[in-house]
């Protein structure tokens, strides 16, 4: 049951991704719009259209700087709404996109964001068809904000949810954990390492099309964006009222990227991500699922990172990793905010 909202104003934290933003959330956004498509917590609304179903999603985008190694605002803006539509199961049609521009910003920088959407788009098979252009006085806005909302059908007999996990299932990251924030901040900080670490931001979709087709009772998807796979797997554990175990010896990071967090005092954990998948799928289709993402371009180093487990708590939901050592630690979703504007 999360806490009722006692804050008074707007922080940093409640955009953090973590426990603030959900408690925003659950106590203002979902208590004045909480229709039930919005309920079950999951990055995309699934409901039904004519005939069939659609899964619609919205997101906007802050991220400074916005020019990054391995991307832009840009890429991230049409990856993070593609992402988001694609958990559902949905076959990602159509994007909008809403520019809310400063005053000053250089045309030649909008034209590269814009090149890189129109590209990112290509790649995912999805296309950019209605769009809003705002501008607002020098110093009003920070260069470059972008909303993107995305809609899909749903196919028949598709019904992924972080409420349908169940003890016995197993959990699957589709890669490296951490790059898209650690690359934002030594791009921030001017931090340097042995080379280059770049952000993993990417379009899933297709990804999560062939894991579904070969995990198809698979139970959810979600992109560890802000918050990291900490926060993903707490919502998967609390929207399902199951514990989950997680190996750490078993979860892919890069080392730089671990370097990186110790040296800033990050939980690897919390890290955003802008182009990895976690599902939870049955224990017999998981080496099917792994297969599947192993084969995508974007998941070269897919593992199966832990399990579904019944809650320990009657009622409760508790995330714990297990170290390399085989001590057991809470994986506890971030409080508070750790890099603002990351995406
Ligand atoms: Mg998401």
């Amino acid at each position: 049951m999360a806490s009722a909202l006692n804050d008074t104003e707007v922080r940093l934290g409640h955009g953090s991704g973590g426990a603030m933003m959900k408690r925003l959330i659950d106590n203002l956004f979902l208590e004045e719009f909480g229709d039930e498509a919005a309920l079950p917590g999951d990055d995309a609304g699934v409901v039904p259209l004519g005939a069939g179903r659609i899964a619609m999603s919205t997101d906007s985008f802050v991220v400074t700087p916005q020019f990054f190694p391995g991307g832009n605002i840009g890429r991230v803006a049409v990856c993070g709404t593609v992402n988001d539509v694609a958990t559902s199961g949905a076959q990602v049609a159509y994007l909008s996109c809403g520019f809310i521009l400063e005053e000053g910003y250089p045309i030649d920088r909008l034209r590269q964001i814009a090149t890189t959407m129109a590209k990112t788009a290509s790649e995912a098979g999805v296309k950019i068809i209605t769009g809003d252009t705002k501008v607002v006085e020098r110093g009003k806005a920070d260069g470059v904000f972008i909303n993107t909302a995305g809609v899909g059908l749903v196919p028949p007999g598709v019904d992924l949810s972080g409420t349908h996990c169940r003890p016995g299932d197993v959990v699957l990251l589709s890669g490296t954990l951490g790059d898209h924030g650690i690359a934002i901040v030594s791009q921030r900080e001017g931090l340097s390492f042995s080379t280059t670490v770049e952000s993993d931001a990417a379009p899933l979709n297709r990804m999560i099309s062939s894991v579904l087709a070969a995990a198809p009772h698979a139970r959810c998807f979600r992109d560890p964006t802000r918050g990291g796979l900490a926060s993903t797997l707490n919502e998967f554990a609390e929207a399902s009222g199951v514990d989950i175990l997680v190996r750490e010896a078993d979860v892919p990071v890069r080392d730089q990227v671990r370097g990186a967090c110790d040296m800033l005092g990050y939980d690897v954990f919390q890290v955003a991500n802008e182009g990895k998948i976690v599902a939870v799928v049955p224990a017999d289709e998981a080496d099917a699922a792994l297969a599947a993402m192993r084969a995508d371009r974007y998941g070269a180093d897919a593992a199966i990172i832990g399990e579904v487990q019944a809650p320990s708590i009657e009622g409760g939901h508790t995330v714990r990793l297990e170290t390399p050592f085989g001590s057991r630690r809470i994986l506890d979703m971030l409080v508070g905010e750790q890099l603002p504007r990351i995406c």
